[in-house]
């Protein structure tokens, strides 16, 4: 038996279940949160702010529409028309006034968590609302200085054929879900007094996980996931920023930041090998990095891939159940079995533990980036094989050109729907 450094306790499950005992083993214990030079997480936001997937890789998201199957385009075709009125009600959230005065230096806190837990959300924490990690695009967007981070549970059982349209299905409905119940969320707040702006998922504002982190709602694993304590990743994550006081919740070490050098299981069975085995130091904090070019490829065309999500054992056992297994017995719950390691792959047949699917190399070759940084290096191509003739033929070529280009840089943030895939890693 491993000796114990220290217990975390959590509230249960669902509201009325009883709070639970995590305990974390000395040898697991490193920091509260994140591990991070602050300083260093200040240069870089300051010298090359953040920017959202949905801004910077327009080129690969265009791809994504090419490759997909017949049922999985008309699946996000139709989840994204549904999503959209959702998302462009959050985006107006930050205008709307509250409905009474406020009741000054009455803490709002608990009364707002109580409301969030009776909702349904799987956790709630409160911290500030750190602009370190704030999109470009959404820096003026966002009006308020404090962060509810509120997680939501995605259902257990078809979290468990991933990757499947099974799988990907419910967590399109959990967007939803999510989105409406936070829009309520916020008019609660608006009716003790202050204004409440919700930032959706889909046209997120910032990184959440350091935030989440920050307020003791999980530690960051390997596979570039929250990992929270009930459902590790199947949690989904939205926040509201009000300009109420509120008290803010502290970092919790949950052993994770040494826990997933152990364990590993994500990274050996990722399909494309895009996890790595090693932390490194990323704008200020130490971490597994995600090589999102490998990640791509294969979860855009294996519905939402999440294999790393999947074979989380924390995500299928829970964070109390793993840790006081590695605290009795020193071995890593469900590693190398079939249950918590193996997955199908479309046309491609199972893959149990120590087996990994081959790709041809040509699989991962997709375009990155912005689609008109795309557009603008095919037009130098042309240019340089001199395939733009004088006259109405190539004046109509480089019209058609202004037109492309035109679309993808004057974009409306309000219009900006992003549906993510199954799995939600973290861009920071
Ligand atoms: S979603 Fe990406 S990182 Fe996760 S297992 Fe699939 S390919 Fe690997
Ligand atoms: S599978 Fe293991 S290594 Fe990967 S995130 Fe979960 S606990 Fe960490």
């Amino acid at each position: 038996m491993l000796k114990t450094g220290h217990s975390v306790t959590r509230p249960g499950r669902r509201l009325g279940d009883k709070p639970v005992n995590i305990p974390v083993p000395e040898e697991l214990e490193t920091a509260p949160g994140i591990v991070q030079n602050p300083q260093e997480v200040d240069f870089y936001s300051r010298e090359y702010p953040l920017e959202s997937q949905a801004v910077e890789y327009t080129a690969d998201r265009e791809w994504a529409w090419t490759v997909y199957t017949t049922e999985d385009w008309e699946d996000r075709r139709i989840n994204d028309a549904m999503s959209r009125p959702i998302v462009q009600a959050a985006h107006n959230t930050g205008d709307i006034e509250p409905t009474v005065e406020p009741d000054f230096g009455k803490d709002v806190t608990e009364l707002i968590r109580a409301k969030a837990r009776e909702m349904g959300f799987g956790e709630v924490g409160f911290t500030r609302y750190d602009r370190r990690y704030v999109y470009k695009f959404k820096r003026d967007w966002s009006k308020f200085p404090n962060a509810i981070c509120l997680a939501y549970e995605q259902d257990f059982e078809p979290t468990q054929s991933a990757p499947s349209r099974e799988a990907e299905g419910p967590h399109y409905a959990i967007y939803r879900i999510m989105g409406a119940l936070a829009l309520d969320l916020a008019d609660y707040i608006r009716s003790l007094g202050y204004h409440a702006q919700v930032h959706n998922p889909l046209s997120n504002s910032a990184v959440m996980i350091p935030m989440f982190d920050e307020a003791g709602l999980g530690q960051l694993g390997a596979n570039g996931q929250l990992l929270s304590p009930h459902f590790g990743s199947r949690a989904r994550l939205m926040m509201i920023t009000p300009d109420a006081e509120v008290a803010y919740d502290e970092p919790v070490d949950y052993g994770i930041h040494a826990f997933c050098n152990i364990c590993q299981v994500c990274v050996n069975r990722c399909p494309a090998r895009a996890l790595m085995r090693d932390k490194v130091w990323w704008r200020g904090a130490e971490k597994h990095k995600l090589i999102y070019r490998r990640c791509r490829p294969v979860m855009t065309r294996y519905e939402g891939c999440a294999v790393c999500m999947k074979t989380c054992p924390i995500q299928r056992y829970g964070m109390e159940s793993v840790m006081s297994h590695y605290a009795s017995t020193g071995q890593v719950l469900g590693k190398g079995t079939h249950l918590l390691e193996g997955y199908n792959l479309r046309d491609m047949g199972y893959f149990g533990p120590g087996e990994l699917p081959r790709f041809a190399s040509d699989f991962f070759h997709v375009p990155h980036g912005k689609a008109e940084d795309v557009l603008f290096e095919d037009l130098k191509e042309k240019i340089k094989n001199e395939a733009i003739p004088e006259g109405p033929e190539g004046d109509q070529m480089l019209r058609d050109f202004v037109g492309e280009v035109h679309k993808f840089v004057i974009v409306n943030p309000a219009e900006m729907v992003s549906l993510p895939s199954g799995t939600e890693v973290e861009e920071a």
